[in-house]
């Protein structure tokens, strides 16, 4: 799309994200800070480990933008498509994983459904389309300001049985932002993913027009971090996954296999740039490892446990010749006298 300005470079905004929560929540920072370290999986977690259970996430895709018809539904459904196969081990582009690397490939279990109920039970298709004023929004504190009423957001579904997605505008060149669990408050929890980075079909950046974006930021929200683990440049601890190889830095775009010019891993097969929650294109990424399924997978069974026993994707069942008064638009207030004509909304 010959309007849209190309991006250089995939930027996360998670790392700042981070960095700022822990001044804004010192508390809830200390406790992900302990929790980086995985300690050893609990039986439950072992135990899912073992079976082939796929667990359904309900989402909500909130599009957040002057116009949010611009992000048509095909759009969306296009892009939980992508989440679906990517979470799947499915993705076509996998034939492309280095033979180095085919063991390694991981298959994290998970699908995602867009909502098919509202948290007060009304039945939905999972897109939320909130006008607002705002041209873009700050990455600041995970794009805060896109998630509340009075700054031109859009409110969160309960998070504890939808994963919210926010799609807006974003400043700063900022592809996404996904909140590491528990250290962002309840309402501020989910994945923020820029509109024209967004599915695979419609107005879409070329280098991220494959719905990686929200793969990778995705990956955050289930609490994996960027391989380079964002640190001081080190190779270690990294990422805190050990088959990830160590990395100092980024790679961007989309080398040649293999990539030997990072000093944390000089030799052959050198770093994993093809690595979803690296910054390589979208159409150059196709792989979670098996440790980054196993931490991802403690974090569902963890923080996000109640996103597996939710109702969300459950279908309201609806009733023949069935109404309810939803609001009194008139009268507003106490009629003492004389007759009222009421205006109501029936739903
Ligand atoms: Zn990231
Ligand atoms: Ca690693």
């Amino acid at each position: 799309f010959s309007g849209l300005p190309a991006l250089a470079q995939r930027t996360c905004g998670t790392p700042l994200a981070i960095t700022q929560a822990q001044k804004a929540y010192p508390k809830r920072f200390a406790i992900y800070r302990r929790n980086l370290r995985l300690g050893p999986p609990s039986e439950a977690l072992k135990k899912y480990q073992r079976g082939t259970a796929i667990a359904v996430i309900p989402v909500v895709v909130h599009i957040v933008l002057k116009d949010p018809t611009v992000v048509t539904d095909a759009q969306v459904q296009s892009q939980i498509a992508v989440l679906n196969t990517d979470y799947s081990a499915d993705n076509a582009d996998s034939v492309k994983i280095p033979q180095v690397w085919k063991s390694l490939f991981g298959d994290m279990r998970i699908q995602f459904c867009l909502a098919e109920r509202t948290p007060d039970g009304n039945p939905s298709d999972g897109i939320d389309r909130v006008t607002t004023a705002v041209s873009s929004f700050s990455e600041d504190n995970a794009a805060v300001l896109g998630k509340l009423a009075a700054s031109g957001g859009a409110v969160a579904w309960d998070p504890t049985r939808y994963m919210n997605i926010w799609v807006c505008n974003i400043a700063d060149n900022v592809l996404g932002i996904g909140t590491p669990p528990g250290l962002y408050p309840a309402d501020e929890d989910g994945v923020v993913v820029l509109y024209t980075a967004f599915g695979t079909v419609g107005t879409l950046l070329p280098d991220y027009n494959l719905g990686r974006t929200l793969t990778h930021e995705t990956g955050h929200y289930f609490n994996l971090l960027h391989p380079w683990g964002d640190g001081d440049g080190t190779c270690s601890p990294g990422d805190d996954v050990d088959d990830t190889p160590p990395e100092s830095a980024p790679v961007y775009d989309c080398p040649s296999f293999p990539y030997l010019k990072d000093p944390c891993s000089p030799a052959s097969p050198g770093v994993m740039f093809m690595n979803f929650m690296g910054y390589a294109n979208d159409d150059c990424m196709d792989l979670f490892t098996v440790g980054q399924v196993a931490r991802a997978q403690a974090a569902l069974l963890g923080p996000h446990a109640s996103l597996l026993t939710s109702d969300g994707c459950q279908p309201v069942i609806l009733a023949n010749l069935d109404a309810a008064l939803g609001s009194i638009s008139s009268p507003a207030g106490k009629i003492c006298t004389g007759g009222v004509s009421p205006v109501v909304t029936l739903r």
